[in-house]
């Protein structure tokens, strides 16, 4: 089994697509370990996107990502971090694949409804950025 993180991003909370993403989740197998509702700070998105610093979007990534509450999920099952990429869609919703998240509800290549963990490492920081153990189950 396999473990990534997920983020349900603010522009997705704000059209109140949280429900049918979940179903989304639970419908192609994955098990939720753990989920909460917060609002990140702007340290908190800096330092979660700080990979891309150098990026001409960064700030305003910054500025979307702590424009309002998201939704982070633990997700759980084999070959989780890929699997759950594809169910995303590629970043950009113009080229996203047909039933994929960001293809149904992404607004742009910026506010595209989900974040995905892209790597074996990458999932265990952020799993760990935002769970503790006993939120874990
Ligand atoms: P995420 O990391 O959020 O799962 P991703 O791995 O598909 O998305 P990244 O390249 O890691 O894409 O970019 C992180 C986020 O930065 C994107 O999801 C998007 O919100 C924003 N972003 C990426 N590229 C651009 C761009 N060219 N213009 C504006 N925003 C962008
Ligand atoms: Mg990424």
């Amino acid at each position: 089994m396999e473990q990534t993180l997920g983020i349900i991003k603010p522009d997705a909370v704000k059209k109140n697509l949280i429900g049918k993403i979940i179903s989304i989740i639970e419908e192609k197998g994955f098990k939720i370990r753990a989920m909460k509702m917060l609002k990140l700070r702007e340290e908190d998105a800096k330092s979660f996107y700080f990979v891309h610093r150098e990026k001409p979007f960064y700030n305003d990534l910054v500025k979307f990502m702590t424009s309002g509450p998201v939704v982070v999920l633990l997700l759980e099952k084999e070959n989780a971090i890929a699997d759950w990429r594809k169910t995303m869609g590629a970043t950009n919703p113009a080229e996203a694949e047909e039933g994929t998240i960001r293809k149904l509800f992404a607004e742009s290549i910026q506010n595209n409804a989900v974040h995905g963990s892209d790597s074996p490492e990458n999932a265990l920081i952020e799993i760990n950025f935002f769970f503790n153990k006993i939120e874990r189950v």
